[in-house]
């Protein structure tokens, strides 16, 4: 199962991102220049996270069967954990922003 769709990125011509499926393996591919070297890219990611500002659908493809073919993914459970480590990470960089403010102002005795 297969499916295209365009994205306007800061390119004049769009980004073509091509989902295909076979048994639980999804793969995803972009062609913005990020997508082409192998980089995970925000197009990709934005779809994933169900961001769908500024794309289509190519013909023979829905939006809604973005869905379809990520639920069940081997990508689906990647993209979860990826979201759990991103939110840790925030948090993480918060407390050590706070940790780091707190010690420079114990250094000062004020
Ligand atoms: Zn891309």
């Amino acid at each position: 199962m297969k499916s295209e769709y365009y994205v306007q990125g800061s390119a004049a011509t769009p980004y073509l991102l091509s989902l295909e499926r076979t048994m639980d393996r999804l793969t995803i591919s972009c062609s913005c220049k990020a997508g082409v070297n192998n980089t995970l890219c925000k197009h990709r990611l934005a779809l994933l996270s169900g961001n769908f500002v500024g794309a289509s659908a190519a013909p023979g493809s829905t939006l809604d069967g973005i869905r379809d073919l990520v639920n069940g993914s081997d990508i689906e459970s990647l993209y979860q954990e990826f979201l759990v480590i991103d939110r840790e990470l925030g948090e993480l960089k918060a407390r050590h922003g706070k940790t780091k403010k707190l010690l420079a102002r114990t250094m000062r005795g004020s």
